[in-house]
């Protein structure tokens, strides 16, 4: 199973001064080894070896989990895993693919407001990336803008701005 964390700290719950290292730089949350961890106890009953965790988003009432692989691996039969993880979790959980498409990702994040469009552009000499949505879907993003361009930033390391039109 591949997550954000090396396999010593699943095992012990303790981070390594290098997974440490990550969270400092905000290249992982504390969040991301909260699942890897949970993934990795639920890995012990339910074989989930393939599973490809890449990060986890907390959107409020909902935490969303990106993987690299299906997402139908993570959400389980009936959708034994993805509730085996949100209990575990004590809150509601989605998965997503994040595949290479970052359009489709950063659409997946912020539902139920739409997607416009995404623009690159350079400020200050610096590439960043415009997410362009609907002004009549600022009631509809699931996070404030603040918090919203701060996963998104993670997500496509590199600054962020969401543009209302
Ligand atoms: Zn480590």
């Amino acid at each position: 199973m591949k997550t954000p964390v090396c396999d010593s700290d699943l095992k012990s719950g303790e981070l390594c001064p290098s997974c440490e290292k990550k969270i400092a730089d905000g290249r992982m949350t504390k969040l991301d080894f909260e699942v890897a961890r949970i993934l990795y106890k639920i890995n012990d009953r339910y074989n989930i070896s393939n599973a490809s965790f890449y990060k986890a988003i907390d959107l409020g009432r909902v935490v969303l989990i990106l993987t690299k692989g299906e997402a139908g691996l993570l959400i389980g039969k009936q959708g034994k895993i993805v509730s085996e993880i949100s209990s575990s979790l004590g809150k509601k959980v989605r998965i997503a693919e994040a595949t290479g498409d970052v359009k489709k990702t950063i659409a997946d994040i912020i539902t139920p407001a739409r997607l416009l469009g995404i623009n690159h552009a350079f400020h200050e000499g610096k590439e960043i990336t415009k997410v362009r949505i609907a002004r009549a879907d600022i009631a509809h993003l699931p996070l404030d803008i603040g918090s919203l361009e701060t996963v998104l930033r993670s997500l496509v390391e590199q600054d962020v701005k969401l543009v209302f039109e």
